[in-house]
């Protein structure tokens, strides 16, 4: 399949680095990408999410933190923290990382957006220099956040319980906040209708794929395209393979593993897939998966380099084509 049209719901670091690879394959690719990481911090409109994939295909990303920029300083973080401890203010957040580099990105967000331009043309505007190769859509106009109620019962930002406590202490809920009042951004149901194939990279199921599938309209339009939706799965062997998802899932009830994951998406029309896709080590539950009525196949999921992503974004659209005869 040559010139075929993509389209990714991504998250942050495992989307990115699965469409560095699907992009490689050189398809026409469109990226819906999640807003529920977002967060307003001194001020600025902060999109992690959108940030990742555009900072990584644009080749600025930090090969080594996986967010944020390439040879980055954090002189204003530290210039930020001396004025606040002068005048005892533990108002703000310390806690989270704010480049110097990064913070431009952030500025004329914020710039823009005060202006009345709507996201996703923000996300272009910025998307002009870094030129990723596949055209980035937010999820939503619209300004939505993650919030996760804990179990001792305190709500937080997402970032807070993500950054800051590590999600050391368990959520009992995960919500994603704005989202009754969002719309799909101008292009995503589009994208979902035309698509030649639909994936589901190995992003967080909860608070990437998840949140983006919050805002009304998406699923439904993933339940009706004529185009394939093929997932592959972020957890291998009964564990997340970076981050802690399986405090996401624990916190929906879904258990960690590769079967739970598929089952908590579903089969279409009344889930969201028609395939999916787990790592050669999980064949089991690929087997079962089949047997179950979701076809299912066993492939290597590490994204270790391009390489390798770009074999599972192929191993992906394979499943899809198969599917579609
Ligand atoms: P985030 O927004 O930066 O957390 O990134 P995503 O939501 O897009 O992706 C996070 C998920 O990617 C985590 O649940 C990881 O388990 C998964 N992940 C990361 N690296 C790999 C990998 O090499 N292979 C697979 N299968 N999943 C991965
Ligand atoms: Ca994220």
């Amino acid at each position: 399949m040559q010139g075929v049209q993509v389209t990714v719901l991504a998250g942050g670091i495992g989307g990115a680095r699965f469409l560095l690879g699907l992009r490689s394959l050189g398809h026409d690719i469109t990226v819906i990408g999640n807003t529920g990481d977002d967060v307003t911090m001194w001020g600025l409109r902060i999109c992690p999410d959108l940030d990742t994939v555009m900072y990584t295909l644009g080749g600025g990303i930090s090969a080594e933190r996986g967010w944020g920029r390439e040879d980055e300083t954090f002189r204003l973080k530290g210039e930020l923290a001396a004025y606040r401890a002068a005048a005892d203010d533990d108002s703000a957040p310390s806690w989270f990382g704010l480049g110097d580099l990064d913070i431009a990105t952030h500025v004329l967000r914020t710039q823009w957006l005060r202006e009345g331009v709507t996201l996703s043309e923000v996300t272009r505007r910025l998307c002009a220099r870094w030129q990723p190769g596949v055209t980035l859509l937010p999820a939503c106009d619209e300004p939505v956040e993650t919030h996760v109620t804990l179990v001792d019962g305190r709500t937080v930002h997402f970032q807070e319980w993500w950054v800051r406590l590590h999600a050391g202490v368990a959520a009992k809920r995960i919500e994603l906040t704005g989202a009754s009042a969002a719309h799909p951004a101008p292009g995503v149901i589009e994208a979902i209708d035309s698509a030649d194939v639909v994936v589901l990279p190995p992003s967080n199921p909860v608070v990437s794929i998840g949140t983006i599938l919050s805002v009304p309209g998406i699923a439904d339009a993933l339940r009706r395209t004529t185009a394939p939706v093929v997932g592959l799965s972020p957890i291998i062997g009964d564990a997340p393979v970076r981050g802690m998802a399986d405090a996401c899932l624990a916190a929906i009830g879904v258990e960690t593993s590769a079967y739970a994951v598929a089952m908590h998406y579903g089969r279409r029309p009344s889930g969201l897939l028609d395939g999916w896709l787990v790592d050669q080590t999980d064949k089991e539950a690929a087997d079962r998966l089949t047997e179950e009525g979701l076809p299912a196949r066993a492939v290597p999921l590490l994204m270790s380099d391009v390489d390798a992503s770009a074999a599972m974004a192929q191993a992906a659209l394979d499943l899809a084509e198969e599917l579609r005869r």
